[in-house]
């Protein structure tokens, strides 16, 4: 596919220049310390090589939501050491993202170091984008490089503003995401499965929408599919099931017919009276549910058809497990159709890309996330995407 956007691979001679990088440190911390450095490794690579050819890297994130105020438990500033621990050199912090402080700390920035600005949404011009916040900012740098994909749903001042006041590039990890991303849904190798599972069908109306007039075949799974089974005269029992979409369901499923997509509903069900870990269960057929019980994974056979629809495969896109994974035996099912579609990719059969939240969870779980093609931990750009609308952030660095 064509690139549409610009990365690093299309700068020239950058030493000395100001680089504005927007990145995403929105990082879990307890006690002023960050206990979990995945988004700080995955912005490393981009820090690295601008750092490298000399320019004075800038960084510029977004943390919590302080809606436009100074709020102390909302500063960066802890998270600039974490930075420089792993980058293995200094990082400098500026306790504004714009004015003096700013322009101040970047004046006295060498070459190739590194300055972390103070959470970008103390301004209240970030979130409404307001074109006079994303001009202050931009008067600090020369160029603007976005490695922030996770924040690239929303049309803030750090994101979308500040990418048309200034020359403006993808990142290494906005650049492998927006190319795994591509080579999903956007020119696949066919055919192309998408697994979707997860707790509700109303989380997930436009994801569905979206995936059925774009793949091959969608496995339906999880609480979900118990509202699609419902639809069509299961009787459910107790399970999680949202009976009012039942005409939505339907909806889906005559639009996939049209679009000559295969949607695959469970063929069977592990039911439980109790949602406890351990919780006495059986697998069951689907007219045979019982009242009082509840569905919280699907069973062998549906697990069968999962791994012959992922072997069919050639592109797997994922979201959502495919029963209460987080309590065992019920993760039964998550945990065989992760593993599989790791086997596969492993063997080069297949390229498979996952997202959102819980599916991450859920493959780290299954010990499958790390033989998958590309893992997204990008939450809500990454369903966005899956919805097929398009994200402010990266639209904005098409031009
Ligand atoms: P989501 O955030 O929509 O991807 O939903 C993930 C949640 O769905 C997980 O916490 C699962 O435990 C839950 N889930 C999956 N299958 C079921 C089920 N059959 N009944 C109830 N909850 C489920």
């Amino acid at each position: 596919m064509p690139q549409s956007f610009k990365t690093l691979d299309d700068l020239s001679d950058i030493t000395g220049k100001r680089v504005l990088l927007r990145v995403d440190l929105n990082v879990p911390m307890d006690s002023g310390r960050v206990t979990d450095t995945t988004r700080i490794e995955r912005v490393l690579p981009t820090i690295r090589e601008l750092s490298g050819k000399g320019a004075k890297v800038i960084l510029l994130a977004h943390f919590g939501r302080p809606k436009g105020e100074r709020v102390a438990e909302m500063s960066l500033a802890p998270v600039a050491p974490a930075v420089a621990e792993l980058l293995e050199k200094p990082v400098a912090f500026a306790d504004d993202c714009i004015g003096p402080a700013a322009v101040n700390a970047i004046a006295a920035l060498p070459d190739g170091g590194v300055l972390l600005l103070e959470n970008t949404r103390y301004h209240k011009g970030e979130e409404k984008n307001d074109p006079e916040f994303a001009s202050q900012l931009a008067a600090n740098g020369d160029i603007y490089v976005n490695d922030a994909f996770s924040a690239a749903h929303r049309a803030h001042g750090s994101t979308e503003g500040i990418a048309r006041l200034l020359p403006a590039y993808a990142g290494r990890t906005m650049q492998a995401e927006l190319e795994a991303l591509g080579s999903a849904l956007g020119e696949p190798v066919r055919p192309v499965l998408a697994v979707v599972g997860g707790a509700k069908v109303s989380s997930k109306i436009d994801l569905l929408e979206n995936l059925v007039s774009k793949v091959d075949m969608l496995v339906i799974g999880g609480g979900m599919a118990n509202t699609f089974l419902a639809a069509n005269g299961t009787d459910v029992g107790k399970s999680l099931c949202e009976h009012d979409l039942a005409d939505t369901a339907r909806k889906i499923m005559t639009a996939a017919e049209a679009a000559n997509c295969e949607i695959v509903l469970p063929d069977d069900a592990v039911v439980a009276r109790e949602f406890k870990a351990g919780a006495d269960n059986k697998t069951v057929a689907l007219d045979a549910i019982p009242a009082d019980a509840m569905i919280l994974d699907v069973g062998a056979a549906s697990i069968n058809t999962v791994i012959s629809k992922i072997d069919a495969a050639k592109t797997l896109v994922w979201n959502g497990p495919l029963g209460a994974f987080e309590i065992a035996p019920f993760d039964k099912a998550t945990v065989a159709a992760a593993q599989h579609a790791a086997d596969n990719t492993r063997a080069g059969k297949l390229n498979s890309v996952a997202g959102g939240g819980d599916t991450v969870a859920a493959l780290n779980h299954a010990g499958a996330a790390a033989s998958f093609s590309y893992v997204s931990t990008a939450g809500g750009a990454f369903l966005e995407w899956l919805e097929g609308k398009e994200l402010p952030g990266v639209k904005a660095l098409e031009g």
